[in-house]
């Protein structure tokens, strides 16, 4: 028999909304994560977003709030959450409003980018949850607006992002403003050595849950690859959509300016798209969402941290328009469909110089992805193909963070770092190989 909600002790007016959303089984980070933190315990949770997780630490913090009603104090949250971008920030503050929507509570989003005066006026009246991201949350402290003595919950969400988003001394500002006495979640999507060091310094005798892991998550998605020329991308992308009847689609591209380029094209024709990354403003990124969700644009075209996050339901295609340096990107992006059971497409273009990062791609998800020959831009790989993934790959491969090293692509002492150095330990290899193949087609002066 499986469980209900009704079976995980959350009381009636919790119940309705759920109803009234037409939740009917609690997912399984739900059904691990309420129990433990309706009984009080600190979390540490392994779980994507489109797994319910949000809902897996709001449910349980409003029975919390609902059970134990008390004045509102200005300034002073009684949940604090944490969040690495505007957009999840947003998404978490309407999913607390919506399943809340019969309990009696407030709660208010603050983030940076818009002015802080209208955020500052909704702390004075004291909302028991306040959603944030941390640069604003810490400004808010820092000029008294906002006080976390009276915490009782504290949630950290998409805690390896924060990371990968240089959050990480921001992080630690705010746990030092927390008292000591308080519940602490903490959800994180991946869980490397450094995450586990950031948990154990805010959570005591944590209960883990964890959901299934990525690589059985994507195996519900219909994934193909489409081999195509880097200048017939845009063609393809509009031969999709133009032969892909309805549904919304996203879009992820490379760079900022890629994602305005793939945007502008298919508004020419004919087919209402919109990009959202970071050089675009808070309320043009609203709008763009919003336009999304209600089908007044079909397209939307993203880059990997403007996406992360976005909560739209009945994405029904993904498309990587160019395919993620990070392999782990794959499986976020691709996630965006087949949100909470339901089933997505993912097309990935790969071109020729991304052999490598689709060779990638399909170790870390243990498949190969079936490529789809259909269309009329197909362009058989050649053993001549370049490799663009090859620099990034030794780099990860050193155990260094991609990100901590050199953006463009130089060592430390300014040089390229593709062939120079000669082989160092701790490559594998695959990549020795790879140089080498290369070495040798240089020698014999192909390229
Ligand atoms: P999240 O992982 O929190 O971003 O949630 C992913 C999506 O699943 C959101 O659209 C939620 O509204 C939806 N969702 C969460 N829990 C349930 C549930 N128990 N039943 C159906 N949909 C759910």
């Amino acid at each position: 028999m499986s469980i209900t909600f009704n079976s995980l002790a959350l009381g009636d007016l919790i119940q309705r909304a759920l109803r009234e959303r037409q939740y009917t089984t609690p997912s399984p980070i739900q059904e691990q994560t309420i129990p433990y933190v309706l009984e009080g315990h600190d979390v540490m949770g392994c779980a994507q977003t489109g797994t319910g997780k949000t809902a897996a630490f709001a449910l349980p913090i409003l029975e919390h709030l609902s059970q134990n009603p008390k004045r509102r104090t200005p300034k002073s949250p009684r949940v604090l959450v944490i969040a690495p971008t505007r957009e999840l920030a947003i998404q978490i503050e309407e999913s607390f409003a919506a399943y809340g929507t019969h309990i009696r509570f407030q709660s208010e989003v603050i983030f940076g980018g818009v002015g802080q005066n209208p955020q500052v006026r909704a702390l004075q009246k004291g909302p028991e949850v306040l959603v944030a991201t941390p640069g604003r949350l810490l400004d808010l402290i820092g000029q008294g607006h906002i006080n976390l003595r009276q915490l009782e919950v504290f949630v950290i969400d998409e805690a390896d992002r924060m990371l990968d988003m240089g959050f990480i001394h921001d992080v630690r500002k705010i746990i030092a403003e927390l008292p000591t006495k308080r519940q602490s979640l903490f959800f994180s999507a991946t869980m490397p050595d450094s995450i586990i060091e950031l948990a154990s310094t805010i959570l005591t005798q944590p209960k883990h849950v964890e959901v299934t892991p990525p690589a059985t998550t994507v195996e519900k998605i219909d994934q193909r690859v489409c081999h195509v020329a880097k200048s017939d991308k845009q063609g393809l992308l509009t031969h999709f959509l133009e032969n892909h009847d309805e549904g919304l689609t996203l879009v992820f591209a490379g760079m900022k300016h890629a994602a305005n380029r793939i945007a502008e094209n298919l508004s020419k024709k004919g087919i209402p798209a919109a990009a959202i990354h970071g050089n675009k403003s808070q309320t043009a990124r609203v709008r763009a969402l919003e336009d999304f969700r209600s089908g007044k644009i079909r397209v939307l075209v993203a880059t990997d941290i403007a996406a992360r996050g976005i909560d739209v339901k009945g994405i029904d295609l993904v498309v990587n328009f160019d395919l993620p340096n990070e392999p782990d990107s794959y499986v976020h992006r691709i996630g965006r469909t087949a949100r909470a059971g339901a089933e997505g497409r993912a097309i990935s273009f790969c071109d020729e110089l991304s052999q490598g990062l689709l060779r990638q791609i399909e170790k870390n998800i243990r498949m190969s992805v079936p490529v789809d020959d259909s269309h009329p831009f197909h362009r058989e790989p050649q053993a001549g193909d370049k490799d663009e993934s090859l620099q990034k790959q030794s780099r990860r491969e050193r155990g260094s963070n991609p990100r901590r090293g050199n953006r463009n692509g130089r060592n430390r002492n300014g040089n390229r770092e593709k062939t120079s150095s000669g082989n160092r330990g701790g490559q594998s290899a695959n990549t020795s190989q790879n140089r080498n193949r290369r070495r040798r087609r240089q020698q014999s002066g192909k390229t």
